[in-house]
């Protein structure tokens, strides 16, 4: 057992009437009940949603600049404000928008940080000088091949002018090319599920979404079933979003039980599911969101990549290769 493991059986038995084992029993089961697709960790927390009980599992996860990866799990910088570059503002038709891109720095390094919509009206009092604290940002490459992180959320950031930088160096920030709609067919790892609910239920009529079986335009319906989840999918080259509909989020996830999938909602992220980090033969149509000026991929068919059996394929062409060689 895992110090991780520990820690979470001692924490909710601590604000529960269970024993350890009782406790341990009830995660494992919960585990079976979810086809072994979340972790015990994952199941803990359900388990402990179910009693009531509630688990803080804080992401403390500080890295410096240079450390910062194209693939990985969710992490926090501290930086330094070194450079910083006007408001842009677009619009189209789905709305308006507006990216400020500013460079942050710490002992190590430095990197491009770039501030979406609301983020850009929360911080509009910023300035070069400031230390500021970027937590579970989104990672991209731009087309010079530099890492920048992008922030969508008024969480990824804030200024925190007491905590102390040193800042080693300073950097530039070039802009990204637009792309064009086309379709694409690849193989790619799976690095992170947004957390959003998943399944819904929309009025037949005017596809809408309903509530408790009530249309708001035409009251009580037979709801039609929808399922949603996006994420970010990684081929080494490139890095996009990826959004996956309906039975498509079922052979993700490869559950089909709709409540089985409600239960997963509930999880404080999705780290825990074993599809992620999976790699994935994925095709689909690939669009630039007009909102956040992003490529996005709709997946539409998504299987599984045996890449132990793959790496065999090899092997053996190599072989036959190699002896037909001699
Ligand atoms: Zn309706």
């Amino acid at each position: 057992m895992t110090g991780e493991k520990d820690k979470i059986l001692e924490e909710i038995g601590k604000k529960s009437s269970l024993s350890r084992e009782e406790l341990e029993k009830k995660i494992i089961a919960k585990q079976e009940e979810l086809d072994n697709i979340v972790s015990f960790e994952g199941a803990a927390y359900l388990i402990a949603d179910e009693l009531n009980v509630s688990v803080v599992k804080k992401q403390d996860n500080f890295v410096k600049i240079k450390d910062i990866k194209k693939i990985m799990p969710d992490f926090n910088i501290w930086g330094k404000i070194i450079q910083m570059f006007d408001v842009n503002e677009f619009e189209n038709e789905r709305g308006s928008g507006k990216v400020q891109n500013v460079i942050v720095a710490d002992e190590s390094g430095s990197i491009g940080l770039s501030l979406w919509n609301e983020v850009v009206d929360l911080n509009s009092g910023l300035k070069i000088g400031d230390v500021v604290k970027v937590e579970n940002s989104r990672v991209r490459e731009n087309n010079f091949g530099n890492l920048e992180l992008r922030c969508f959320n008024k969480e990824n950031v804030c200024v925190d002018n007491e905590k102390k930088i040193d800042v080693a160096v300073s950097g530039t920030m070039q802009a990204s090319q637009p792309v064009q709609s086309n379709s694409i067919e690849g193989d790619y790892y799976l690095i992170s599920l947004r957390k959003k609910p998943i399944v819904y239920y929309l009025c037949p009529q005017c596809r809408k979404k309903i509530t408790d079986g009530v249309c708001q335009t035409h009251g009580k319906v037979e709801g039609n079933l929808f399922m949603v989840m996006s994420g970010i999918i990684d081929n080494g080259v490139d890095r996009v979003d990826a959004v996956f509909f309906n039975t498509i989020v079922s052979d993700l996830l490869g559950i089909e039980d709709v409540e089985k999938i409600r239960q997963i909602e509930k999880l404080p992220n999705y780290l825990n599911l074993s599809c992620m980090g999976n790699f994935y033969h994925i095709s689909g149509t690939v669009k630039e969101n007009s909102f956040t000026k992003e490529d996005e991929i709709t997946v539409r068919k998504i299987e599984l990549v045996d890449i132990a059996g793959k790496t065999k394929e090899l092997e053996e062409k190599f072989s036959e290769i190699k002896s037909a060689g001699e």
